[in-house]
């Protein structure tokens, strides 16, 4: 065995065997005996430098934009939406508002730190829902929604605003009005039909709800029965081919016209103003989200050499567009709904996705908020119960 004897004194030697000493002072912090050694060095070596302070970091928001890269099949964007679902499942849920000629899911994400997504809405809650890819070509609202159910749920609890508004607010987001439009990268779904022309209108004011699901094709009545069923305070329909937000009327009642001595509503104009009750309102809307977009608010766009003014148009008067969404929405429910035209081209390259994300993002959030202006509340009588089917006026 190999003993080594301390060379230090910490260690002596007792009856023939090392034991430990005293044990050693701590070692001093500072090298200097005292403050007068300290001075003489600073007068040999100048001033010592001080050690400059740690910089606060700066707190830079990063967001993963990495989903909204590709395009996604319609498998794909409902295993996207149930990742979301799985993920936070006290904010948001999917469910289906039916099938689709060629039995794909019609379905929608549901948004809400409310606890609407339990089934149980609470009183004074907007409803707001957005849509897209009712024409199966135009691609990037679909892509835009499936990036927006991502992002709400994970900037939910970290950024104030987007915490807000789940906490006050039932979104719900539907990608693909025509999933086989999508899927075989047409306009029409698989029976041929534009289902922007294939709403109740005009002419169908007055009949019951069976009437008004009569003849229409499987895409357009589920969501016919969705608006009916559902109090929606506001809609956007996302579109591509220009850049721009129009209003209703789509298709206005124009100048009624006497036919054979009955008198008829008559189509709008094409290019003639049609203005509806809520025109002012509609106007606002759409200036919001175009105000908001990164260009829209110029009222150009590139493939375009139209100008329209502050980026927004009434329906009508851009061009007549019988049996719409839109004004279905307005004529049948309570729900304001516009048409957001996102982009020149109806399906850019994969790799401009997160351009439109950041061109567009702004705006979808500021019109989620927007469903929180204007005057809510409950009638209620002399012994404060409620009164169902009352309804507002103004003066
Ligand atoms: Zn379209």
């Amino acid at each position: 065995m190999l003993c080594v004897a301390p060379s230090s004194g910490a260690w002596k030697k007792v009856d023939g065997k090392w034991q430990a000493a005293a044990p050693p002072p701590p070692p001093s912090k500072s090298k200097f005996k005292d403050r007068s050694d300290i001075n003489e060095l600073i007068k040999l070596y100048g001033k010592p430098k001080q050690k400059k302070k740690k910089r606060e970091l700066l707190l830079v928001e990063y967001v993963d934009k990495s989903f909204i890269k590709t395009y996604h099949s319609h498998v794909q964007m409902i295993e996207a939406i149930d990742e979301v679902a799985k993920n936070y499942p006290n904010l948001c849920k999917r469910y289906s508002i039916g099938r689709s000629y060629q039995g794909r899911e019609l379905a929608v994400i549901q948004i809400s730190a409310t606890g609407s997504v339990n089934g149980v809405r609470p009183v004074l809650v907007p409803m707001i829902k957005y849509v897209a890819n009712i024409h199966g070509d135009e691609c990037v609202g679909r892509e835009l929604l499936i990036a927006l159910a991502r992002y709400l749920t994970e900037q939910y609890g970290k950024d104030e605003e987007i915490t807000q508004i789940l906490d006050t607010t039932d979104i719900h987001l539907m990608p693909s009005v025509n999933p086989d439009g999508y899927y075989h990268q047409t306009r029409h779904n698989k029976n041929d039909v534009d289902l922007n022309r294939n709403f109740p209108g005009w002419r169908d004011l007055g009949k019951s709800r069976n009437e008004l699901l009569q003849e229409r094709e499987k895409e357009s009545s589920a969501v016919i029965k969705w608006v009916l069923d559902n109090p929606f305070v506001l809609s956007l329909s996302f579109h591509d081919g220009y850049v721009l937000v129009n209003y209703p009327w789509d298709d206005g009642p124009g100048k009624d016209i006497f036919i054979l001595y009955i008198l008829c509503p008559a189509d709008a104009e094409e290019g003639e103003l049609a203005a509806c009750p809520d025109h002012n309102v509609f106007q606002k809307l759409s200036r919001l989200y175009a105000d908001n977009h990164a260009y829209m608010w110029s009222g150009k766009c590139l493939c375009h050499s139209e100008t329209f003014e502050r980026g927004i148009s009434n329906g009508a008067q851009w061009y007549v567009v019988d049996n719409g969404m839109q004004d279905f929405n307005y004529l049948f429910s309570n729900c304001l709904e516009l048409t957001v035209e996102l982009s020149c081209w109806k399906r850019p390259l994969a790799q401009v996705l997160d351009t439109e994300w950041d061109n567009n993002v702004d705006s979808l959030i500021v019109l989620l908020k927007s469903v929180h202006s204007g005057v809510k509340g409950i009638v209620l009588d002399q012994d404060g119960e409620g009164q169902p089917g009352a309804q507002a006026r103004t003066q």
